[in-house]
Protein backbone atom coordinates (compact mmCIF):
# COMPACT_ATOMS: atom_id res chain seq x y z
CA UNK A 1 0.00 0.00 0.00
CA UNK A 2 1.10 3.06 -1.03
CA UNK A 3 1.20 5.94 1.34
CA UNK A 4 -1.49 8.34 0.92
CA UNK A 5 -0.77 12.39 1.47
CA UNK A 6 -3.07 14.42 0.29
CA UNK A 7 -4.84 13.56 -2.94
CA UNK A 8 -2.24 12.86 -4.98
CA UNK A 9 1.76 12.12 -3.85
CA UNK A 10 4.30 10.67 -6.29
CA UNK A 11 6.30 8.27 -4.75
CA UNK A 12 10.21 7.55 -5.79
CA UNK A 13 9.89 4.29 -6.67
CA UNK A 14 13.44 3.62 -5.59
CA UNK A 15 12.87 4.33 -2.20
CA UNK A 16 10.60 1.23 -1.79
CA UNK A 17 11.06 -1.99 0.18
CA UNK A 18 8.06 -4.12 -1.15
CA UNK A 19 9.62 -7.61 -2.63
CA UNK A 20 7.15 -8.49 -4.25
CA UNK A 21 6.33 -5.47 -6.74
CA UNK A 22 5.15 -6.11 -9.89
CA UNK A 23 7.08 -5.44 -13.04
CA UNK A 24 6.59 -2.97 -15.07
CA UNK A 25 5.27 -3.48 -18.63
CA UNK A 26 5.01 0.59 -19.50
CA UNK A 27 6.75 3.77 -18.67
CA UNK A 28 5.64 7.00 -19.94
CA UNK A 29 8.94 8.43 -21.42
CA UNK A 30 8.96 12.00 -19.56
CA UNK A 31 11.01 14.81 -20.67
CA UNK A 32 12.67 12.20 -22.36
CA UNK A 33 14.96 15.24 -24.16
CA UNK A 34 16.33 16.39 -20.77
CA UNK A 35 17.87 12.70 -21.21
CA UNK A 36 21.99 12.91 -20.58
CA UNK A 37 24.03 11.57 -22.94
CA UNK A 38 25.13 8.78 -20.90
CA UNK A 39 21.68 7.12 -20.46
CA UNK A 40 21.78 4.05 -22.88
CA UNK A 41 25.28 4.84 -23.62
CA UNK A 42 27.45 1.55 -25.29
CA UNK A 43 31.26 1.74 -26.06
CA UNK A 44 31.69 2.94 -29.80
CA UNK A 45 32.56 1.27 -32.51
CA UNK A 46 36.20 2.49 -34.37
CA UNK A 47 33.81 4.11 -37.21
CA UNK A 48 31.82 6.15 -34.40
CA UNK A 49 35.07 6.62 -32.54
CA UNK A 50 36.84 8.11 -35.73
CA UNK A 51 33.51 10.51 -36.22
CA UNK A 52 33.87 11.63 -32.84
CA UNK A 53 36.86 12.80 -32.91
CA UNK A 54 36.31 15.28 -35.54
CA UNK A 55 33.04 16.29 -33.93
CA UNK A 56 35.25 16.92 -30.92
CA UNK A 57 37.95 18.58 -32.50
CA UNK A 58 35.47 21.18 -34.02
CA UNK A 59 34.02 21.98 -30.98
CA UNK A 60 37.41 22.71 -28.65
CA UNK A 61 38.62 21.29 -25.37
CA UNK A 62 36.07 20.37 -22.37
CA UNK A 63 36.00 21.54 -19.19
CA UNK A 64 34.55 18.05 -17.52
CA UNK A 65 32.79 19.84 -14.53
CA UNK A 66 30.07 18.96 -12.31
CA UNK A 67 28.58 19.76 -9.26
CA UNK A 68 24.79 19.70 -7.02
CA UNK A 69 21.31 21.22 -7.90
CA UNK A 70 22.01 24.69 -5.94
CA UNK A 71 25.40 24.98 -7.23
CA UNK A 72 27.45 25.89 -3.94
CA UNK A 73 29.13 22.42 -4.45
CA UNK A 74 31.39 22.45 -7.80
CA UNK A 75 33.48 19.83 -9.10
CA UNK A 76 36.19 19.63 -11.92
CA UNK A 77 37.83 16.46 -13.21
CA UNK A 78 41.29 16.65 -14.66
CA UNK A 79 39.87 14.44 -17.93
CA UNK A 80 36.48 12.64 -18.89
CA UNK A 81 36.11 9.29 -17.10
CA UNK A 82 36.72 6.13 -18.83
CA UNK A 83 34.04 3.88 -17.17
CA UNK A 84 30.70 4.08 -16.28
CA UNK A 85 28.78 1.74 -14.06
CA UNK A 86 25.14 1.90 -13.34
CA UNK A 87 24.55 0.47 -9.77
CA UNK A 88 21.08 -1.34 -8.99
CA UNK A 89 22.12 -1.52 -5.12
CA UNK A 90 19.49 -0.32 -2.40
CA UNK A 91 22.24 2.34 -0.84
CA UNK A 92 21.99 3.69 -4.52
CA UNK A 93 18.14 3.70 -5.21
CA UNK A 94 17.38 4.77 -1.20
CA UNK A 95 19.76 7.92 -1.81
CA UNK A 96 18.30 8.91 -4.89
CA UNK A 97 14.78 7.21 -5.21
CA UNK A 98 15.29 5.92 -8.70
CA UNK A 99 16.21 2.52 -9.76
CA UNK A 100 19.57 3.11 -10.40
CA UNK A 101 22.48 5.79 -10.10
CA UNK A 102 25.49 5.80 -12.26
CA UNK A 103 28.73 6.33 -10.86
CA UNK A 104 32.21 7.24 -13.20
CA UNK A 105 35.19 5.61 -11.52
CA UNK A 106 38.21 7.91 -11.05
CA UNK A 107 42.03 7.66 -10.18
CA UNK A 108 43.36 9.01 -7.51
CA UNK A 109 43.34 13.18 -7.82
CA UNK A 110 41.32 13.36 -10.60
CA UNK A 111 38.30 15.17 -8.93
CA UNK A 112 39.30 18.48 -7.55
CA UNK A 113 36.45 20.66 -5.57
CA UNK A 114 35.90 24.33 -6.83
CA UNK A 115 33.23 25.06 -4.83
CA UNK A 116 32.66 23.28 -1.02
CA UNK A 117 29.94 25.45 0.68
CA UNK A 118 28.39 23.06 2.68
CA UNK A 119 30.07 19.99 1.32
CA UNK A 120 29.85 17.21 4.06
CA UNK A 121 30.85 13.53 3.77
CA UNK A 122 28.26 11.28 5.63
CA UNK A 123 28.71 7.07 5.98
CA UNK A 124 26.22 5.95 4.00
CA UNK A 125 27.29 2.02 4.70
CA UNK A 126 29.69 -0.29 6.38
CA UNK A 127 32.22 0.10 3.47
CA UNK A 128 32.05 3.83 1.94
CA UNK A 129 30.97 7.50 2.60
CA UNK A 130 29.29 10.01 0.26
CA UNK A 131 29.61 13.63 -0.48
CA UNK A 132 26.31 15.22 -0.46
CA UNK A 133 25.52 18.96 -0.53
CA UNK A 134 23.76 19.94 2.83
CA UNK A 135 22.01 23.07 1.20
CA UNK A 136 20.10 20.76 -1.67
CA UNK A 137 20.52 17.86 -0.23
CA UNK A 138 21.95 16.18 -3.37
CA UNK A 139 24.58 13.05 -3.26
CA UNK A 140 27.59 13.55 -5.43
CA UNK A 141 30.17 10.64 -4.91
CA UNK A 142 31.00 7.98 -2.91
CA UNK A 143 34.55 7.17 -1.57
CA UNK A 144 35.18 3.77 -0.16
CA UNK A 145 37.04 3.13 3.19
CA UNK A 146 40.08 2.03 1.48
CA UNK A 147 40.90 5.32 -1.20
CA UNK A 148 40.00 7.97 2.17
CA UNK A 149 43.68 7.55 3.73
CA UNK A 150 44.89 11.12 1.97
CA UNK A 151 42.79 13.71 1.98
CA UNK A 152 44.14 15.63 -0.61
CA UNK A 153 45.11 12.64 -2.87
CA UNK A 154 41.81 10.32 -2.53
CA UNK A 155 40.19 8.13 -4.75
CA UNK A 156 36.68 10.10 -5.04
CA UNK A 157 34.18 8.77 -8.08
CA UNK A 158 31.22 11.16 -8.80
CA UNK A 159 27.74 10.68 -10.39
CA UNK A 160 27.54 10.87 -13.84
CA UNK A 161 24.16 12.50 -13.02
CA UNK A 162 25.83 15.53 -11.37
CA UNK A 163 28.66 15.90 -14.57
CA UNK A 164 27.02 19.25 -16.26
CA UNK A 165 25.81 19.29 -19.54
CA UNK A 166 28.32 20.82 -21.62
CA UNK A 167 29.40 17.42 -22.88
CA UNK A 168 28.26 15.03 -26.32
CA UNK A 169 27.69 11.92 -26.99
CA UNK A 170 30.76 12.30 -28.88
CA UNK A 171 32.82 12.79 -25.63
CA UNK A 172 31.49 9.74 -24.20
CA UNK A 173 32.39 7.56 -27.69
CA UNK A 174 36.17 9.45 -27.26
CA UNK A 175 36.73 8.23 -23.71
CA UNK A 176 34.55 5.44 -22.48
CA UNK A 177 35.81 2.12 -23.75
CA UNK A 178 33.85 0.07 -19.89
CA UNK A 179 30.32 0.62 -19.39
CA UNK A 180 27.80 -2.22 -17.38
CA UNK A 181 25.26 -2.72 -15.24
CA UNK A 182 26.77 -3.74 -11.61
CA UNK A 183 24.50 -5.39 -8.09
CA UNK A 184 21.83 -6.40 -10.68
CA UNK A 185 20.90 -9.08 -8.21
CA UNK A 186 19.37 -6.31 -5.62
CA UNK A 187 17.26 -4.55 -8.90
CA UNK A 188 13.70 -3.91 -7.76
CA UNK A 189 11.57 -6.13 -9.82
CA UNK A 190 9.72 -3.54 -11.48
CA UNK A 191 12.85 -2.42 -13.36
CA UNK A 192 13.71 -3.92 -16.30
CA UNK A 193 17.22 -3.87 -17.34
CA UNK A 194 17.90 -2.73 -21.00
CA UNK A 195 18.74 -4.87 -23.98
CA UNK A 196 22.00 -3.25 -24.59
CA UNK A 197 24.72 -6.03 -24.46
CA UNK A 198 26.17 -4.44 -21.83
CA UNK A 199 28.14 -6.90 -18.89
CA UNK A 200 25.51 -7.50 -16.24
CA UNK A 201 27.15 -8.24 -12.61
CA UNK A 202 25.70 -9.47 -9.53
CA UNK A 203 27.88 -7.88 -7.20
CA UNK A 204 29.91 -4.76 -6.52
CA UNK A 205 32.48 -6.37 -9.10
ZN1 LIG B 1 23.65 22.13 -3.38
ZN1 LIG C 1 25.15 1.16 -5.56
Amino acid sequence: MLPKVGKEVHVCAGSLEVENLPSVHSFLPWQKEEAPPFLGFVPATKKEKQKAKQAVAARGELKVQGGCSCGSCRFVLTRFPEEFQHCYCSSCRKLSGAAWQTWMPTEEGQLKWTSKVGLKKVRTTSHARRHVCTKCGVFLTIVYDEDDADACLQTVWPLAGALDDNYTKEDLCLRVSDVSHICVKYKQPWWTLPNDGLQRIKGAS
